[in-house]
């Protein structure tokens, strides 16, 4: 069964390997990328999922070239850390702008199609920090929890229209969102992972790819970790 998947940000790190593990599982995969080339033996579309009219015409694109998104992963996201003291509106609502209402402006686009074909799987990729906070993270934090209760709604709203929607909450994986991370940060972050290392951008993405697969039909609403015991289950 080969769909039409397409995962935002699929350009570098988490979404890459996402991307990636799709596509070995069979799938026809698109990634958005705002800028430089896409990757090699990916359907690469532009777009900056702040801008509605660019997203309708990736999908538009993307639609052209493989057929409408059976699924979708919403996985493109920033950080702008700072102390609240000192965050700027704008510090924090790029974020909220980026990583909530961009997940809104690709979900509200791919569902569209997917009522009408009455299958559709849709997983969005939080992180623990929405559900343990983060000193110096309150936008980002925010952010990732909204794509909880997100998430939820539509996967109350869809179910009936046999569209799955979960959640995946990453700990601390290795790209280049992490690698900003002073050494001292890092380590303090090691010490509260029981299994006491980093995660993979691979280890996400097959998380992913079985929330996707249809040995995961019965599995919406959920929110799934992936931290090294980081939250231990939240
Ligand atoms: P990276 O910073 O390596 O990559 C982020 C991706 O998002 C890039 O492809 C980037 O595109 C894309 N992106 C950012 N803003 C936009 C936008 N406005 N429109 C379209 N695309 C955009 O991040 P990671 O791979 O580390 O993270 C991927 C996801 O996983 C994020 O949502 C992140 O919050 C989440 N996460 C990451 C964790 C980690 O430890 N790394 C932990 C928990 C969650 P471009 O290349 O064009 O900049």
């Amino acid at each position: 069964m080969t769909r039409s998947a397409l995962v935002t940000g699929g350009s570098r790190g988490i979404g890459l390997a996402i991307a990636r593990e799709l596509a070995a599982a069979g799938d026809n995969v698109a990634v958005t990328h705002r800028s430089g080339e896409p990757p090699e033996g990916l359907l690469g579309v532009s777009c900056d999922i702040t801008d509605t009219a660019q997203v309708d015409a990736a999908f538009k694109r993307v639609e052209d070239e493989q057929g409408p998104v059976e699924v979708l992963v919403a996985n493109a996201g920033i950080t702008k850390d700072q102390l609240l003291a000192l965050m700027s509106e704008d510090d924090f609502s790029s974020v909220l702008d980026t990583n909530l209402t961009g997940t809104f402006r690709v979900a509200k686009r791919a569902v569209k199609g997917m009522m009408r074909n009455r299958t559709g799987r849709i997983v969005l990729i939080s992180s623990a920090v929405g559900m343990l906070g983060s000193a110096g993270q309150a936008n980002y934090a925010a952010s990732k929890a909204g794509l909880v209760g997100f998430g939820r709604s539509l996967a109350r709203e869809l179910g009936s229209r046999n569209i799955t929607v979960n959640v995946v909450a990453p700990g601390f994986i290795d790209t280049d969102m992490t690698a900003e991370l002073s050494e001292d940060r890092q380590a303090e972050i090691i010490k509260n992972v029981p299994l006491g290392r980093y995660g993979s951008t691979g280890e996400i993405a097959k998380t992913v790819r079985f929330l996707a697969s249809p040995d995961a039909g019965y599995i919406t609403g959920a929110v799934i970790p992936v931290d090294g015991g980081l939250g231990m289950g939240h």
